[in-house]
Parts: structure tokens; sequence; C-alpha cells
């Protein structure tokens, strides 16, 4: 592949975290119940992220390297609710191809015999064979952007670009409690949840007892909220003591999808009030459902904000799902 489309893979995958992001979003998407993400170097030198979902057989695995080719349908919902689908349709393991070495093991659950490597390298693929493995699939991204010396100059140190790839996996444990996720960075294990828990019991596995014990939970609908867009606010929000988070801890989702929105929020921050302290943050898990024609995704796709038709509304009832929640505790 030629350098431009080496630059282009660069703007849609802008480090190991993007690379996670897709992975992960993949193993989901193949209904696997348990999901490890490994990292070396913050990224920077592997990501390996290993399921138990249903498995490629090798015309499966041949075909999702290629550019283009996705095997799930895109349907209008998905367009329309713009959160839905972000990126680019059937090009994610391509993209990543082009600048890493991508190696996939798959095998699939309902299928006998051994399982299928491919090595795949600056889009070539490079080797086809049997290996065994288990069922499921496991993708390895080794040294990210080798091959586009200027991205790979953008990197961070590996603490940041670790933090990146945190945060985006907490996200998506968070959201799936029903799976169990868990993270390793350079060998030490950093979380992993059961995969049997509720939201709660995710919270516990990834913040800890403290946080956990901390947690009140949020749940309006319908008639408990004011007019606007959102349909339901539902999830956990920290006692105001329990404050040692920083903005990146505002895990908000809409429709599902993790997002960030300035009106979500600063609905939040007014229900604290004065309660916090200077720049202190709640640790936040907020779901949000709203009609998909009430969202506005077109800010950047790799950042996931979203704004709403009416910004304002929103933030009056994330900021009264959330007060009542606190008042109902006494806060
Ligand atoms: P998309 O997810 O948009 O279809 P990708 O490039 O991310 O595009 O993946 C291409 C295809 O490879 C997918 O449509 C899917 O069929 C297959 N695939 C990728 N990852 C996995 C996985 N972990 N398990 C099973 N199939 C996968
Ligand atoms: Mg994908």
């Amino acid at each position: 592949e030629d350098t431009v489309a080496r630059i282009a893979a660069g703007e849609v995958v802008e480090r190991p975290a993007s690379a996670v992001k897709e992975l992960v979003e993949n193993s989901l998407d193949a209904g696997a119940s348990s999901i490890d993400v490994t990292v070396e170097a913050g990224g920077t030198d592997l990501v390996r992220v290993a399921d138990d979902g249903h498995g490629m057989t090798e015309a499966d695995l041949r075909a999702a390297v290629r550019q283009h080719t996705t095997s799930k349908i895109s349907g209008l919902d998905d367009l329309e609710s713009g959160v839905a689908t972000l990126g680019f349709r059937g090009e994610a393991l391509h993209t990543i191809g082009s600048v890493s070495r991508l190696t996939i093991q798959s095998r699939p659950q309902d299928g006998d015999g051994a399982g299928t490597e491919l090595v795949y390298e600056g889009s070539t693929v490079e080797s086809v064979s049997p290996t065994g493995c288990p069922a499921g699939t496991t993708v390895e991204v080794a040294d990210l952007f080798y091959n586009t010396p200027a991205r790979r100059k953008f990197l961070k140190t590996t603490a940041t670009e670790f933090a990146h790839v945190n945060r985006v996996v907490t996200r998506y444990a968070l959201a799936n409690p029903e799976v169990a996720v868990s993270l390793t960075h350079d060998g030490r294990e950093v979380f992993s949840t059961t995969g049997q828990g509720d939201l709660q019991a995710a919270v516990l596995a990834v913040y800890g007892r403290e946080v956990a014990s901390a947690m009140i939970p949020v749940d309006a609908d319908g008639d408990e909220l004011p007019p606007g867009p959102l349909e339901s606010v539902a999830g956990l929000v920290s006692h105001p003591e329990t404050n040692r988070a920083s903005r990146e801890y505002l895990a908000t989702y809409v429709n599902d999808r993790a997002v960030t929105s300035d009106a979500l929020r600063e609905g939040v921050m007014g229900a604290y009030g004065t309660q916090l302290g200077g720049d202190r943050y709640p640790f936040v898990v907020l779901f949000h459902e709203v009609p998909g024609d009430a969202v506005d995704v077109n800010v950047h796709p790799r950042k996931r904000e979203v704004r709403f038709d009416d910004d304002d509304a929103v933030r009056r009832q994330v900021d009264s799902a959330v007060e009542s929640a606190l008042l109902e505790h006494g806060l």
C-alpha cells in the first residue's frame, strides 16, 4: 500500500487505544462472553485481544483483512442513530493491518478441526496456516506505526498511551457487565470483571471497593424527567465525598455507546453543585436513552463526542436525575 493510504490509516488509527477499541468492538460483535486485552509498552509494542466469540474459518479470515469487507449489515438504523457506527464499516482490520504487523488466530465455535493463523504485514497477507488454538479469535497488533515513523513520533509516553487504553477497556467493561473483560499491561493484570455481575459488580472490579461502596444508583425515566429528548437516565454516581476522580472517570453512554458530551457532563456537575470542591469530579457511569434523531454525531468519529439538538434540555434532565438520586441519599 502506498504512503498516502498509510497516512490516511494513521488518521483513523491514531494510537494503540484506537486499535484496542476496534478489536474489542469486533469481539463484542462476535458474541464473546470473555475478552482478554493484553498490551505491552502502552500498546505501542503489542496489543492482543483474545475472545471466545463465534470465530472465523480460513475463508472468513482472508476476507476479514480485505478492504471494505464486513460480515455485518449496517442498516439505516445504524446510520440514522449516528452514534451506532463510527469509523469505517469493514475497514478496521485492514486499516490496522496497514500500519502494523497483524496476526490473527481463529477457530469457529461450531466447526471441528484446527484453527487458522493469518499473518498480515503492511497490507499483504504473508501467510495463512493451520494452527491449534481455542475456539474464538485472538488478534495481535505488533509494532504499531512501524512503517509510518512520523505517526509513531506522535505517540506519547507509555503511561499516557496506557491511560488511553485503560479508559477504552474500562468503558466497554462497564457497559457490558455480562462479559468477562480483563486488561493486562506489561504482564500485570490491571483489572478483570467476572462477566456474571451487574453494573455494581463491574464497578467493583474496575475501580475497587472504596469507589464501588460509595456509588449511588440513578434511575429516572418518563415523568420523572423534565421535558427533553432523553427517555431515561440510569447508572451509578459516586457520593460527593469520594472524589479522587478526574474528568476521565465520567463514563457516559448514549444508546449504549460510550460518548463524551458537554451537556451530559454539565448536567452531572450541576447536580453536585458546590459539593465537589475545586476541579474534582465524581465517578460516574451513566446510560442515556434517546431517539437517534435527537443526537448529532458528526463531531470527530474518533472522539465520540456528541451534541444534542437541545443541549439545554438534556443538561436539565441529567441534572434532575442525578440530583434526585443524591437527594434520596440525603445529599
Ligand atoms: P467491521 O467490524 O466493520 O465488519 P472489521 O475490519 O473490524 O470490520 O472486521 C472485518 C470482519 O472480520 C468482520 O465483519 C467480522 O466478520 C470479522 N471479524 C473481525 N474480528 C472478529 C472477531 N473477533 N471474531 C469474529 N469475527 C471477526
Ligand atoms: Mg469492526
